[in-house]
């Protein structure tokens, strides 16, 4: 899809809009396959008919044109804005909030959005600091790509972070997120994405689990020593017997993904992010005419 629009800020706006409700009604066909490949290759009778069940919702989702889960989340974005985009970061981030804003009245979405002490609702999904966004900076470049990935509260809440020693080496961080995956049990809405964060520092590594999260299901980290990693948490995790819903069976993740960054020689952070079955993503790349295309991977 491809609109133009004159004023730049009003086509961010536009286009976290959309994005958002996107993301919440029609779920990547990465995840699709993975959730059907799921269905077939579960033996547990209960585990098979969650997954059946799931699949059905998604179907029912697509032709009531409806969101494929009630919690719509905290919206989360990610913004990679080059060095010659026309808009200031400050109006970027007034645009989102907007858009925001705007999906969840217009939809209307369900407001999750609450003051951390008082609990009172603070908006449309908006408050203070939030919506969450993540930038990166481009040097060389005129266009903006801003992803879209709601998270829900049952997988957030399913976040954990260890100061491994260096000590530990590989071994500590298998056991770390296997502890992590193991506690969870059915609360974060298994199978879905185990996203790891190692290295850095301690809130980097779990910005890290974050970023893992929203790749493509199945995707390796370029780094063959990580993505041997990510292959043998993957077979860990479907060995806890965990299953879909924690109601025991093959399937308790549909991948790992782990991303990473050197560190401090004493330091060896580890942090886990879960991503539910319901792993919702979209993206839209905003050029510096106003112009916007919709895709699946910013
Ligand atoms: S964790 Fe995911 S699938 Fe479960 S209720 Fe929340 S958004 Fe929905």
């Amino acid at each position: 899809m491809s609109t133009v629009a004159t004023d730049i800020q009003q086509a961010v706006e536009d286009a976290a809009a959309h994005l958002y409700v996107w993301a919440l009604k029609d779920i990547p066909q990465d995840l699709r396959d993975a959730l059907a490949e799921a269905k077939d290759r579960e033996t547990s009778i209960p585990g098979k008919r969650v997954l059946e069940t799931i699949v059905r919702n998604v179907e029912i989702a697509d032709s009531n044109s409806n969101l494929v889960c009630q919690d719509t989340g905290i919206a989360v974005y990610t913004c990679r804005v080059g060095e010659d985009f026309p808009l200031h970061p400050a109006r970027i981030y007034e645009a989102l909030k907007a858009g925001t804003e705007r999906a969840t009245l217009e939809h209307p979405l369900r407001s999750n959005a609450v003051h951390t002490l008082t609990r009172e609702n603070t908006g449309p999904n908006t408050g203070y600091r939030l919506p969450i966004v993540h930038w990166e900076f481009i040097s060389g470049w005129d266009g903006l790509d801003v992803k879209c990935v709601p998270k829900g509260s049952g997988s957030e809440n399913m976040s954990f972070l260890k100061m491994c020693v260096p000590a530990d080496g590989v071994n500590g961080i298998k056991k770390f997120v296997l502890e992590s995956i193991v506690e969870s049990g059915g609360k974060p809405c298994p199978p879905g994405i185990v996203g790891v964060g190692i290295g850095g520092s301690a809130d980097y590594a779990m910005y890290l689990a974050k970023e893992a999260i929203a790749r493509p299901i199945g995707t390796r980290n370029h780094d063959p020593h990580v993505a041997k990693l990510e292959e043998e948490l993957y077979e860990l995790l479907n060995e806890t017997g965990i299953g879909p819903m924690g109601l025991g069976g093959d399937v308790t993740v549909l991948n790992c993904h782990i991303e990473h960054a050197d560190t401090h020689m004493t330091l060896n952070p580890v942090a886990v992010n879960y991503q539910c079955w319901a792993a919702r993503r979209a993206s839209a790349h905003v050029a510096a005419d106003g112009s916007v295309d919709f895709d699946r991977e910013a």
